[in-house]
């Protein structure tokens, strides 16, 4: 089978230092093996999401040298999801929930490491349907669906990078929720769907969502599908060891863009880190023969307030 990876950045800020380490590694994983990549935009967390910051980070990738063979936007596939709920619930997979918005406010995005949070099936069998639960809230706002986890549920996989991992969802998730009300998907459901239907084989990304892996396998079993291959890297993090964020400092493309660092020297420090050369300015094409997934650290990259390249 070929090789199919994605590249799915978030429109909830700028990219950053850490998101393009993560895409290097995506990009020449794809393409050291001569597959097709996929961009798609995850842009369903409306809230959260920042104006021009879509059409930025493919600016700056662009900048960087990186390429794509097909581009995908989340909220225009939202039948797509549509479509996945009804099977789920034709199957009685999910049940309505009208517990609090905040765990299902926070499931329209990533759950980055630690933002995972535990549902202890209040409404498992409280409501024999959708309409009822939506008449016991009245009109103020909308249920949210919630998958099943049957008691006593473990699901492994051996990541291609992290190994073997094991969670036990039913006792560190639970039942967790789908869609924000009765159609608007969540990241979960989502990023399941595109990728199953995009025929990803390889999902690479920051191992920061190895914990929400489990989770979606369980969905890819539900709607029949084949789970990729999963290679979680480790993160670039702030002197405090936190995923790099605004505190730790301005790392985004776009202000090395502005200050003048050409894009060879910002490939050539983020290559060094994987342990490919010795930080020369380089180019996404100059790092295929020297890319290995070997020698990359399996710790994370910290890196210097504000740092200069
Ligand atoms: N769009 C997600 C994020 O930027 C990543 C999703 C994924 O790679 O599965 O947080």
């Amino acid at each position: 089978m070929s090789y199919v990876g994605r590249l799915a950045p978030s429109p909830t800020g700028a990219l950053h230092l850490g998101n393009v380490r993560t895409f290097m590694i995506a990009w020449l994983r794809a393409r050291s093996r001569n597959g097709k990549l996929i961009f798609r935009m995850e842009d369903l967390d409306h809230p959260r999401d920042k104006p021009g910051a879509a059409g930025q980070a493919v600016d700056d990738l662009r900048w960087l040298g990186f390429d794509w063979d097909e581009e995908y936007v989340q909220s225009e596939r939202t039948a797509r999801y549509r479509d996945a709920l009804d099977r789920l619930t034709a199957k009685g997979i999910l049940y309505p929930c009208i517990c609090s918005r905040k765990d299902v406010e926070a499931a329209q995005s990533a759950p980055h490491a630690g933002e995972q949070l535990f549902y202890p099936g209040t409404c498992r069998d409280r409501f024999a349907n959708w309409d009822e639960a939506q008449a016991f809230l009245g009109t103020a706002r909308a249920p949210c669906w919630r998958f099943r986890v049957p008691d006593h549920t473990t699901v492994g996989l051996t990541d291609v990078f992290a190994g073997p991992f094991v969670q036990d969802v039913s006792n560190t998730l639970g039942d967790f929720p789908v869609a924000r009300d009765a159609g608007g998907a969540g990241y979960t459901l989502a990023v399941t769907v595109d990728d199953a239907l995009m025929g990803v084989t390889e999902v690479v990304r920051g191992d920061d969502l190895l914990a929400a892996t489990p989770a979606q396998i369980l969905l890819y079993r539900a709607l029949g599908y084949e789970p990729p291959a999963f290679c979680h890297v480790p993160l670039v993090v702030g002197t405090d060891g936190r995923r790099l964020a605004k505190r730790h400092g301005d790392t985004r493309i776009a202000s090395y863009r502005a200050a003048g660092v050409p894009p060879e020297k910002f490939l050539g420090h983020l290559a060094a880190t994987c342990g490919w050369g010795d930080g020369s300015p380089t180019t996404l094409a100059d790092l295929l023969p020297v890319f290995s997934l070997e020698t990359i650290p399996h710790r994370p990259v910290a890196v210097p307030r504000n740092l200069v390249l």
